[in-house]
């Protein structure tokens, strides 16, 4: 079985997909052609947020974003060191300096009651990642009052409800299946903060079939900005006002897009619905379940659990022919590009003991039971 089924998503998309590609051939705008506005009106549409900027890949997004803060050499920005490297590469493009925040070991979010520790007078933003799908602590982010770029590269499609008295719940507690009750907003993520930053790249949530991203705000002087460090700071033809990026997302790229868009809202439904139910088979097994907050939902970037002896466990999986990966293997404070001399001892174990199995959209029960049943096993 595949660890993420996109062959079955395009046969499901194919004519709409394929009759989209064809119509950016025939019209050969390949770059800002027709599709790329129409999919930024989409997506804000979709996330509830004023402004939509697709760029050339979730990296580009978080890169952008910080640009567009206009923040000082060595100015600093709070990050998780539990994620891909691209969170924190960015900071350092851009010229800042990330600092590591540990993070909560049942959820793999950054831990928010440790972030005032780690605020100086030259911290100028948080950089909170969603991982796996579950929206980060964003409301209580936002709350210390500094600038928050949530990269949400992984969540995608994700809800928040947050009214704070919902949240704390017994740990490893499941979402709600579906929506909320009580009459909470529900939010989406990437919708959250001063910006949202999401990936396209082909495993996520929404992916594209290359390289894409969009970026999220409210803020209409931060969306122009976007606008023009996305085309080399220009505000207008060959006024280079500020300093950008090639960051364009292609036009083919984003009529790929436009199509995923079509059956997205199914496809999330069966996230949820498969994560709920690999979390319930697998509530007798030994091993550790991410813990999903009451107040948010969590769309299964990728369904990973935590195990002792994780090398054991995934030669055993992959004997009995399910593929895994492990997101990730290294906390970005021990990655020879990032090393910093802290210990952030959460991150460490969660290193050691995550692993993620087959998920996506077009995953069948039968082959559900069959990972359940091998992972069991492995597990004796
Ligand atoms: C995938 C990912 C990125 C980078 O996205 P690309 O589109 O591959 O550049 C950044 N952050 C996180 C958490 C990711 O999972």
């Amino acid at each position: 079985m595949p660890f993420i089924d996109l062959k079955s998503q395009y046969a499901a998309l194919k004519t709409s997909i394929d009759a989209r590609i064809q119509r950016v051939l025939d019209h050969g705008q390949y770059i800002m052609g027709p599709e790329v506005k129409e999919l930024e009106t989409a997506l804000a549409a979709r996330v509830g947020v004023k402004h939509c900027i697709t760029v050339a890949s979730g990296t580009e997004a978080l890169l952008i974003a910080l640009m567009s803060l206009d923040l000082q050499p060595g100015d600093e920005v709070i990050t998780t060191p539990f994620t891909f490297a691209a969170t924190a590469e960015t900071i350092v493009l851009a010229g800042l300096k990330p600092v590591f925040v540990d993070i909560e070991p049942d959820s793999c979010n950054i831990d928010v009651s440790k972030i005032r520790a780690a605020i100086t007078p030259r911290t100028k933003a948080i950089m909170p990642v969603s991982l796996y799908g579950q929206v980060a602590d964003m409301d209580e982010i936002n709350a210390l009052g500094l600038p928050v770029i949530e990269d949400a590269a992984q969540s995608f499609g994700a809800s928040y409800w947050a009214p704070q008295s919902l949240r704390s719940g017994p740990q490893g507690a499941l979402p709600a299946l579906g929506r909320p009750g009580g009459g909470h907003k529900v939010r989406q993520s990437c919708g959250l903060s001063t910006w949202g930053a999401t990936s396209f790249f082909p495993s996520k949530p929404l992916g594209c079939y290359g390289d894409g991203g969009a970026l999220f705000t409210d803020d209409d002087a931060l969306a122009q900005a976007a606008r023009e460090i996305r085309v080399h700071g220009q505000s207008q033809r060959y006024t280079h006002t500020r300093l950008g990026v090639g960051g364009r997302m292609d036009t083919l790229q984003c009529a790929v897009v436009l199509g995923k868009l079509e059956r997205f809202d199914w496809e999330i439904e069966r996230r949820l619905a498969i994560g709920e139910r690999y979390q319930r088979l697998l509530a007798e097994l030994p091993l550790q379940r991410l813990a999903v907050r009451q107040d948010r939902d969590c769309v299964w970037a990728q369904f990973t659990v935590m195990v002792d002896e994780r090398a054991k466990v995934q030669a055993a999986l992959n004997a009995a022919g399910i593929p895994t990966a492990i997101h990730y293997p290294k906390p970005l404070h021990r990655q020879p590009a990032y090393a910093q001399d802290v210990s952030m001892p959460q991150a460490e174990r969660a290193a050691e003991r995550v692993i993620s199995l087959p998920m996506s959209a077009d995953l069948t029960e039968a082959q559900q039971d069959q990972v359940v049943q091998a992972l069991m096993q492995a597990l004796e």
